[in-house]
């Protein structure tokens, strides 16, 4: 049966935040919730996982920022899915630009690790997009083709639910630039027919297509009105509760 979508905001909150400040923000978030709306994760640094876990009746999803594919061992600086689940994680990012360009994270190494979180029953959020030479080229639908094939491969797809994809120009993280409504509507509309092609279409209607790139309260719901747009990853404005919020708010509209 094919499943209805339901929205999906992801705030990550990348290397910022004290813990303080880390358990207010979460709080503010937690506090803000509708009894019902979108599916709503916060993605906080590994250190204040502990200090930002939402209250046992809270339906704010705890998330990480990056994971390793492996169960445990010799791997120093890692953190492994075990012992993000102890903290109260149940989301995990993979393949985020500041991790697949900044720190040339292997292709192959994306789809492990998408693999090993949707394998341990987590909601994988994964990221793909292109660069600005990249679409400067005409070549953003290639590029987040080519993204996806290669971490969804070979990959059993259990829970429709479970996989979330961040179309993220990278142009548009962190710059204050958004793709226009129909750029995003059009790249994303693309994604789904790859995802039909890999998945089968009942997976394609199901899976979430979610946009990030400068989202704020402001052209939020504009971007989340698109019809393939099924909520947002959003950086820069998941640091303040109410701009959250209102993103949040505008997913619901
Ligand atoms: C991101 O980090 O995924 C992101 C979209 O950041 P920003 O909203 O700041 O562009």
């Amino acid at each position: 049966m094919t499943q209805k979508r339901g929205p999906f905001i992801g705030g990550n909150w990348k290397m910022n935040t004290t813990r303080d400040g880390a358990a207010a923000l979460a709080a503010a978030v937690a506090d803000g919730l509708h009894s019902d709306g979108p599916q709503v994760a916060i993605y906080p640094p590994f250190v204040w996982l502990h200090a930002t876990r939402p209250p046992k009746d809270s339906r704010l999803l705890l998330g990480a920022q990056d994971c390793s594919p492996e169960k445990n061992g010799a791997h120093t600086g890692d953190v492994s899915l075990e012992m993000l689940e102890e903290c109260g994680v149940s989301t995990v990012l993979v393949g985020h630009s500041e991790r697949r360009h900044g720190l040339k994270e292997p292709e192959g190494r994306i789809a492990a690790k998408l693999r090993a979180v949707l394998g341990a029953g987590m909601i994988g959020v994964l990221c793909i997009g292109e660069t600005l030479d990249e679409r400067e080229a005409g070549e953003t639908d290639q590029v987040n083709e080519k993204q996806l094939r290669s971490a969804l491969e070979g990959t059993k797809i259990v829970r429709k639910d479970h996989l979330v994809v961040a179309y993220e120009p990278v142009w548009a993280i962190g710059t204050g630039k958004t793709a226009s409504a129909g750029d995003a509507q059009a790249a994303h509309e693309k994604i789904r027919s790859v995802l039909d092609d890999l998945l089968g279409s009942d997976a394609a209607t199901a899976i979430r297509i979610i946009y990030g790139g400068s989202m704020k309260p402001g052209n939020a719901e504009e971007l989340m009105s698109q019809p393939d747009i099924d909520g947002g990853l959003i950086g820069g404005a998941s640091l303040k509760a109410e701009d959250f919020l209102a993103i949040v708010d505008a997913a619901s509209a």
